[in-house]
């Protein structure tokens, strides 16, 4: 599955493996098929699972919502961080990770539907609040994602896809996370440049 979808990528367009609640077996079996760049949800399962891991060449990427108190224990594990949902958590990342020196390359979650029930900043929110987070010294702002309701067909999302990628555009970010097992095609059609795929490549996760 993994060689099939990507064969269909373009050069600026990449895989995130989900691998929250998957076990390491299988995060090593897909690492052993060439892929490099994981996410998961839970910062304390991460943790545990990056420490295992690590002998392998892994990109850890954190997709999940983020908890405030959870920050601290981020530390340089994570090139990416993918659902940075308001201007506290952006500024919170950024001092902690100037205790370390490190420069953390985020993505600003859009709620591009305006669903209640999904974090992230509306599109008025982030535009208001991007002075502030585009000023943080220890975060670099590189994308946008976005998580569509999952209720939603995915024919549905092909206008909140493109919504963010107008958005995207208008703030010069050139990358755009969104996409799921469900609606990748339609996410890559409109610019996506990582998908974030779980059971498409794993099978369905424990529950
Ligand atoms: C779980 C999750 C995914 C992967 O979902 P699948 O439907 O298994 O592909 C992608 N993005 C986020 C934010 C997730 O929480």
């Amino acid at each position: 599955m993994l060689n099939n979808i990507k064969k269909n990528l373009k050069p600026n367009q990449k895989i995130v493996a989900v691998s929250k609640l998957q076990p390491i077996d299988k995060i090593q079996k897909l690492y052993a098929e060439g892929q490099i760049d994981f996410g998961e949800n839970y910062v304390q399962e991460a943790l545990e699972k990056i420490e295992q891991l690590k002998d392998l060449n892994i990109k850890w990427h954190l997709v999940g919502p983020l908890q405030k108190n959870k920050i601290k224990y981020l530390k340089n594990n994570f090139e990416y961080i993918h659902s940075v949902n308001s201007l506290e958590t952006a500024q919170i990342i950024s001092n902690q990770a100037e205790k370390i020196n490190y420069l953390q390359k985020i993505f600003i979650q859009v709620n591009i539907s305006n669903e209640s029930s999904k974090s992230g900043f509306t599109v008025e929110e982030f535009q208001k609040n991007w002075p502030m987070i585009s000023q943080l010294k220890h975060i670099k702002v590189i994308g946008l994602m976005t998580m569509p309701p999952l209720q939603n067909e995915p024919e549905q999302n092909q206008p909140l896809f493109k919504a963010l990628k107008d958005l995207a555009d208008q703030y010069q970010l050139s990358e755009l996370s969104m996409g799921t097992s469900h609606d990748y095609e339609i996410a890559l059609k409109q610019g996506a440049t990582w998908i974030r795929l779980g059971t498409v490549l794993f099978g369905e996760r424990a529950k």
